[in-house]
Formats: structure tokens, sequence, C-alpha cells
């Protein structure tokens, strides 16, 4: 397992990827880059405070892709104040939004911004719905996204649902980082994570008794021993 301390930091050729944070409730936010190419993963609240320390504006301006894992506030709560920003800064390039079918926060964040700023934005932003597990290529990667488990609680606090829930496979220059948002433990993570450079597995159950919304320390330290190396996220504070 490698170190665990905020940011976290990975590189291998020119295929590079930090962590900024990921905290249960309070935020993730991931920057992936590919060469050249400008990638985020999950911008939850503080993401743009992240990015300007980390490349400064002109390169936030070419970032080309976001890929969310799934709707909750945690992962996709920096969103509108990057789009936003985008847009103040005057981006000229597109902006593509990966996301699982049926996740309603990023289509209605997507629908409000272009509601209020439609007439005014200076660049173009493509919605891509993931509805199938194919792979496909994105600017210079090769993208998988694989279906996790991941469930949140209604009113009652008793019934549970199913969230639309992705994690990604990024392969780069013969280089694999696997990354399973938010999950319990599920085959498809399993398969996906095994051999891969680095595997970012959650471990944001605090107990354990196993659930189907996230996987306790051991579920996922036997997942990640899986990979050439590996991070634990999401872990509570
Ligand atoms: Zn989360
Ligand atoms: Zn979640």
């Amino acid at each position: 397992m490698l170190a665990q301390r905020y940011p976290l930091v990975w590189q291998k050729k020119k295929f590079f990827i930090k962590i900024f944070c990921s905290i249960p409730n309070i935020a993730t936010g991931i920057l992936i880059k590919a060469d050249k190419s400008l990638f985020v993963v999950d911008p939850g609240d503080g993401i743009l405070r992240d990015l300007n320390n980390e490349i400064g504006t002109e390169k936030i301006l070419n970032i080309s892709d976001l890929f969310i894992t799934h709707g909750h506030h945690d992962h996709v709560g920096g969103v509108w104040s990057l789009l936003t920003y985008l847009r103040v800064m005057n981006k000229k390039t597109p902006l593509t939004i990966h996301y699982p079918e049926g996740c309603v926060e990023i289509e209605s964040i997507h629908n409000a911004f272009r509601k209020v700023y439609s007439k005014t934005l200076p660049y173009q932003i493509n919605l891509k719905e993931i509805k199938n597990q194919r792979s496909y290529s994105s600017s210079n990667i090769t993208v998988r996204p694989f279906p996790v488990i991941h469930k949140e609680y209604l009113h009652d606090g008793k019934t549970t649902r199913q969230v639309p829930a992705l994690g990604y496979k990024f392969i780069f220059d013969g280089l694999k980082i696997c990354y399973g948002g938010d999950t319990a433990y599920c085959e498809d993570l399993v398969k996906q994570a095994k051999d891969s450079d680095l595997a970012i597995i959650e471990a944001g159950h605090d107990e354990d008794t196993p659930d189907e919304m996230h996987m306790t320390l051991n579920e996922a330290k036997e997942i990640g021993e899986s990979a050439k190396e590996y991070f634990l996220v999401h872990v509570p504070e």
C-alpha cells in the first residue's frame, strides 16, 4: 500500500495522477495527466482551488474531459464552479463530461448551467452518458468504464436504492490506472483492478460489517493487492 496522506501522487512515464483528496461526504478531486492532456475525475468541492494551485489558469482551460463516477455531492460538488470558471476565463476548446446513465445530478447541473449561461458560453460542452461498458477513446487515452455497486438510503433511513455508479480504467502508453469510485465489494472491480499499474480503491466502511455502499479496509486491501500498486481512498477521518 502506498502512503496515504493527501495529496496522493503517482507517475509512470508521462502518465500522472494526483488525488487532491477523497474524504467521504466532504469531497473528492482527482487530476490525471497523459502527456499533455489533462482530465479531471470526480470534481468535488474545492477542485478549482486545487487545480489552480497545481496547474494554474492557462492549463485549467486545457482540461478536455471530466469523468464522473456517480452523482453524490462529494464527487460532483465542484462541477458548477468549474464550468463557470471556464466560461469566465474564456475557454475555447470543448469539454466532455462522462457520466453514468441516469445520473440526474450531472444532467441537472448541466441544464441549469445552460439556462443561465447558454448565450454567453465561449466553449462547447459535450455530455457523454455512458450506457454500456465498452472501452472507448477520449483525447489520447483509452477509457474502460465498468459497473460498481453503490447504494444510498431513502428518507426512512432503512430502504436503499442503487445509485447509477461506475468505475473507470484509464489506459495510456501501456499503463493502466483503475479507479473504482464509491463501491461495495464487486466482481467487476476485482477484475479491473487486477494487474493494473495503479488501483485506487475506496475503503469507506468504518467497521467490519460489509454493506452495499462501501468496502471495509480488508476488502479494499484485498483488491488493492492484486494490482501492482494501490492507494486506499475515501477512508472516514
Ligand atoms: Zn463518496
Ligand atoms: Zn457515494
